[in-house]
């Protein structure tokens, strides 16, 4: 659609001939707007939310979607079916996502409590509860998300959740894509914030007139969205929690001489569009120059295609493409990356999984492109970016469920392990805590 001014092509990096620290400088995420800048905007905007309510919501929406006729910032439910009017392909396809998230989902959940007798008669379990309330955010800045709604809000639905908000930026007109409000029926959603950014986050972990407050907030966003949910769920008056932090979306595609460059460059473009700020890196292993050279035309080419082609050409100024020698030198960098969604198109490529330490979700072999993840194989796409993948999961249903513990234990339990108790207690000087067990014991001995 659009013609270009040079070739859209990604910096190289021929591992044998850098220095490892070299590679791992060009593996770094592109610089974000400095934490203290965007903290700075984004804590007057919480303080004004707590203080105004809904006409504080309303007027940042004014000014930031521009959607001046908004007169309430929510949409309650029962939803209009005038608001929800698709053709019917669209519904198909939003029926399909839904039942396969809610089946990979619906298994995730825990049959029964787990029971341990850990000495005998002392007997700890544990088990899950819904957390009542979820904010789920949809970004709805630069693009549609329906997706992000079925990913956030059946699990949701699943794990039992009692009240489920969403919040996703109205368009000017002040209305929600129909998408967005179909799934938002579908999930059983109570309400949608016509909010972005940090008031919406604010509102729902503070409540206001008319949005609900909720218990922990969920969702991908840009900047401000994620420094808001930071900053909510250090305030322990909000008393709210956060899946994960967020960064720009990311793909790691290792490839070898058995992958198709097609399939390798479309890949790699599925992520580069999504922003400006997005990444994408590809670890050649072991490709010939002509094969490396067919990769990086049919990234051109079709990039050249896209619609969104300049956000394409700015998110690949800063990817790269390593070639390495052989597919555990790949494993070994891409585990140092961690990144948020990681492609496998090599030989054996399902082999390769079981050394893959680092990664938001995995996407093996020719025939699955990540696109598949993103909307409708099942699979979460609300995932740990910017390295997270090492301490963080994506999106699942033990993200919208918290363990309770409980002991119960025999009298001859509390004879088995009352003397370590006490023992400890005396250690600590806490002798309330000791005596609990030992006024017990007396009274028996007694
Ligand atoms: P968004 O909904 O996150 O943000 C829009 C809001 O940003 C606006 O409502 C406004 O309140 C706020 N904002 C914009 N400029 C501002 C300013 N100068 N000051 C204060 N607030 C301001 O939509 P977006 O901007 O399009 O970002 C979407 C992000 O979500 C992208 O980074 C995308 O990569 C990411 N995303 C990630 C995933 C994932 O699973 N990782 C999925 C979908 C989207």
């Amino acid at each position: 659609v659009v013609s270009s001014t040079g070739k859209i092509q990604m910096r190289r990096y021929q591992t044998s001939q850098e220095k490892e620290e070299t590679i791992l400088e060009a593996l770094k995420r592109p610089s974000q707007r400095s934490s203290e800048a965007i903290f700075g905007i984004v804590n007057p905007i919480i303080k004004a939310i707590r203080e105004g309510g809904d006409k504080a919501v309303l007027e940042y929406t004014h000014k930031f979607e521009k959607a001046t006729s908004l007169t309430s910032p929510v949409l309650n439910a029962p939803f209009p079916p005038a608001l929800m009017q698709l053709p019917q392909q669209t519904i198909d396809a939003i029926d399909i996502s839904f039942e396969n998230i809610r089946r990979f989902h619906a298994a995730q959940q825990e049959e029964k409590p787990l029971v341990v007798e850990t000495m005998p008669g002392v007997i700890c379990s544990r088990f899950s509860r819904p957390i009542e309330r979820v904010g789920l955010y949809v970004p709805g800045g630069t693009a549609v998300l329906p997706s992000t709604a079925l990913m956030l809000g059946v699990p949701a639905m699943v794990a039992g959740c009692q009240k489920i908000v969403l919040a996703s930026p109205p368009r000017a007109d002040g209305s929600i894509t129909p998408e967005i409000v179909y799934v938002a029926h579908k999930v059983g959603a109570e309400s949608i914030v016509l909010a972005g950014g940090a008031q919406a986050v604010a509102a729902m972990a503070y409540g206001t007139e008319s949005v609900s407050k909720v218990d922990k907030i969920l969702g991908p966003g840009n900047q401000f969205v994620t420094a808001a949910k930071m900053i909510v769920s250090n305030d322990t008056s909000a008393g709210v929690s956060i899946d994960m932090p967020a960064g720009p979306s990311e793909v790691l595609v290792i490839a070898d001489a058995t992958a198709n460059p097609a399939f390798v460059a479309s890949d790699l473009l599925s992520q580069a569009e999504h922003g400006a700020d997005s990444q994408v890196v590809l670890i050649a292993v072991d490709l010939t120059d002509a094969q490396l050279l067919a990769i990086d035309d049919e990234l051109h080419n079709q990039a050249n295609a896209l619609p969104r082609v300049d956000i394409v050409r700015k998110a690949i100024d800063h990817s790269v493409t390593l070639i390495v020698n052989d597919i555990q030198e790949a494993i070994r960098y891409s585990n140092a990356y961690a990144p948020e969604h990681l492609i496998l198109q090599v030989k054996d490529a399902e082999a390769v999984v079981q050394h893959v330490q680092n990664a938001g979700s995995v996407f093996i072999g020719p025939w699955t492109p990540e696109s598949v993840g993103d909307y409708s194989a099942g699979v979460n796409h609300s995932l740990p970016t910017y390295g997270y993948a090492k301490q963080y999961s994506g999106v699942n249903l033990g993200s919208y469920v918290k363990h309770i513990t409980s002991a119960n234990l025999t009298l001859d339990g509390l004879r088995a392990v009352g003397p370590a108790v006490m023992e400890l207690a005396r250690v600590e000087e806490l002798e309330a805590h000791r005596r609990a067990v030992s006024i017990r014991l007396a009274s028996i001995t007694g």
